[in-house]
Formats: structure tokens, C-alpha cells, sequence
């Protein structure tokens, strides 16, 4: 597998570890690797994008670009803009995140939403996230030594259903190979807002949540696979309505006012 051109950005911020993994991921993908990344660490950003202040992109060295916003920002900068020279990337990497990207995380992920942004605008996108079981322990060597693999395979068996995927690495070498997963929520319990006082004795808060992975059981979960020692691959995409709902209600189906009127 040799691209034309691979965009990298992630949501850590362009100083990240990770994101020099995915930079060197990249390097043995693709002729030519071009960073749009974020100037600061953008975690739990999702797909958002920075309506009330304007980007600016400082050049970080040859086809690098640290943009002051958020990771769909970076994807927008690198498809909106002429700072690639006209040209498209044939696949987004976004990662790896320090941290999986699992269960109800995926829809507050940074990581995760940069690849939503590109795959929007029909460029294949790969979100990349490695769990830690400390973080002071935290070396990437798992997709390190298995993003490039990973990725090959998939492309390889790219079919017409889009090309989107949220891939999380286990944090022990010792994997069994890799599941392909569904994005299962029930991680997080509840919201607990940590309150702390500041110098002048005021309040502030932090958001937390009551959470636990060991909440999710469905054995095909992406949550249950990095648990069992498993690379998890979960297909994502962009449209976000409820098949089984909308075949439950009748897709196309409609009510006249008059029967809901009816139904008062
Ligand atoms: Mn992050």
C-alpha cells in the first residue's frame, strides 16, 4: 500500500506523542504526510467547530501546520484551504490518542471527531486511540507496531460502505488480534461535577462522570474487546438516525396534523 497523501491531525495538540506515532504510521503509508494538528490540547471537542474566533495556522516545518481550533477545524483547514496545494488527501489519520476512545467516549472524542469531519466531505478517515493502564507507563507501543498492519488490512478490504473507522489498541503487546466492534454506550453512569474553591474563594467545577468500562457486556462491544486482549475495529458514520426506530415508525411515514390534533 503506497498513498498519494496522508493528512494527520489528532485532538492532543500538535507537542502530543501520539501524534508523532501517527506521523510515523503515515510515513510508511504514503508518499506524501501532511500535519494539520491542533496548537493545544483539544480532547473531549468532539466534531465542534470554532464559530467565535477565527483560525490561524503557524507553520511547524515542512507540511506541518499547528491551527489555533479544534480537530474538525484541522480538517477543514486542510481540505478548505490552498495550503495543500489544490490537492485532496487519500486517507485522514487522526490519533493516537493517549487513551482509548471507547463506549459512550466516542461521542465527546476529539480524536474520533476529526475523522466524522473528513469522512463528511468523502475522505477515508481513521481515528487511532491506545489505551494506558498508567499513564506514566505510556509508551504507544502497541500501535506502534500495529496501526501500520491494521490499517493496510483495512484498506485492503475497502468495500462501498464509506471508509470510517474508530480503531482502539489494547496497553499490553500481548494482543490476541483484532474484533470488529460495535460502539456500545452504558460506560458512563452519571455525570459528577467535581466542586473545588479557587484563591478567592470562589466555586468551580470539573466535569467527571460516575463511569466503569465493566458496565458494558455485550460481547461484541468495543469495550469488551480491548478487555479481552483484542485491537478493536468499529465501523462508524456520519448519519445518526435509528434504523430499528425509524423501520419501527415507518421511514417516510407521515402524520397529518389533523390526527395529532386528533390525539390531544
Ligand atoms: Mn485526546
Amino acid at each position: 500500500m503506497k498513498l498519494q497523501r496522508i493528512v494527520v491531525t489528532n485532538d492532543d495538540g500538535i507537542e502530543a506523542p501520539g501524534l508523532a506515532v501517527a506521523e510515523a504510521v503515515a510515513q510508511t503509508l504514503a508518499e506524501e504526510v501532511w500535519v494539520f494538528a491542533p496548537a493545544t490540547d483539544q480532547s473531549g471537542t468532539a466534531q465542534a467547530l470554532s464559530m467565535h474566533h477565527p483560525l490561524r495556522v503557524h507553520a511547524r516545518g515542512a507540511r506541518r501546520f499547528a491551527v489555533t481550533g479544534t480537530p474538525a477545524d484541522c480538517v477543514m483547514v486542510a481540505l478548505g484551504t490552498e495550503l495543500m496545494a489544490g490537492t485532496r488527501p487519500d486517507l485522514l489519520l487522526s490519533g493516537v490518542n493517549w487513551g482509548h476512545n471507547l463506549s459512550d467516549s466516542v461521542m465527546y472524542s476529539g480524536t474520533v471527531g476529526a475523522a466524522l469531519a473528513a469522512a463528511q466531505f468523502q475522505c477515508p478517515a481513521i481515528a487511532l486511540s491506545q489505551a494506558f493502564r498508567a499513564p506514566e507507563a505510556f509508551d504507544f507501543a502497541v500501535a506502534r507496531a500495529w496501526a501500520a498492519p491494521v490499517i493496510e488490512r483495512l484498506w485492503a478490504v475497502r468495500a462501498q460502505f464509506g471508509f470510517l473507522w474508530n480503531i482502539n489498541f489494547p496497553s499490553e503487546n500481548a494482543i490476541s488480534g483484532l474484533r470488529f466492534t460495535r460502539q456500545v454506550c452504558g460506560s458512563m453512569r452519571a455525570p459528577r461535577l467535581l466542586e473545588k474553591t479557587d484563591a478567592r474563594g470562589q466555586s468551580y467545577r470539573w466535569i467527571a462522570f460516575e463511569r466503569g468500562l465493566d458496565a458494558v457486556s455485550d460481547p461484541h462491544a468495543d469495550a469488551v474487546a480491548l478487555r479481552e486482549g483484542f485491537i478493536s475495529a468499529t465501523p462508524l458514520r456520519n448519519e445518526r438516525h435509528h434504523d430499528v426506530c425509524l423501520d419501527a415508525v415507518g421511514a417516510g411515514a407521515e402524520w397529518s396534523l389533523a390526527a395529532m390534533e386528533a390525539s390531544r
